[in-house]
């Protein structure tokens, strides 16, 4: 695959910014790493977990590890596990997801706390404050229908009831 985003430092932290110009569509990474189960996860780890499905995490070990929030996002993940552009993106551009967007039908189960943070992303619609999932309208998630919500217990805590 052609080498069209590279990791730079930001003011909070290292982020992902394109290379080149890039096209709608475009692959621009892979999420790949090591397979874990949620009580397995590192606290130092937990913010690089990515859920693939029934208590299967991914720990990303790709570029696209640096890849930052945005309420407004210019990529997103597709089924195939590839981070594809959503929109036209300029060289220098910074690349975004949503880590709070959960797609029809999807359930990704509990919010872990740690997952938290302030938003600076500046769009328009910025949520401000990310402590949760919420639908592609903008409303919080809640779980299919006729699906119950798939509860995971950070570990600390998990040991804490033991
Ligand atoms: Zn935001």
């Amino acid at each position: 695959m052609e080498k069209i985003s590279k990791v730079q430092n930001c003011s909070f932290g290292k982020c992902l910014v394109a290379d080149v110009s890039i096209n709608t569509a475009t692959i621009v990474q892979k999420i790949e790493g090591e397979v874990f189960k949620w009580e397995n996860i590192s606290s130092s780890e937990i913010c690089h977990a990515i859920l693939i499905n029934d208590d299967k995490w991914i720990i990303i070990n790709t570029d696209a590890r640096y890849i930052n929030h945005s309420c407004d996002p210019n990529c997103s993940i597709n089924e195939n596990l590839e981070v594809v552009s959503l929109r036209p993106i300029q060289a220098g551009e910074q690349l975004t997801i949503s880590y709070n967007i959960v797609h029809k039908g999807e359930n990704p189960g509990t919010w872990d706390p740690r997952w938290s943070f302030k938003c600076l992303c500046g769009a328009n619609n910025c949520l401000g404050f990310i402590d949760k999932y919420i639908n592609e309208d903008g409303n919080i998630w809640t779980p299919p229908l006729g699906e119950l919500q798939k509860i995971y217990i950070p570990k600390e805590i998990n040991e804490k009831i033991d």
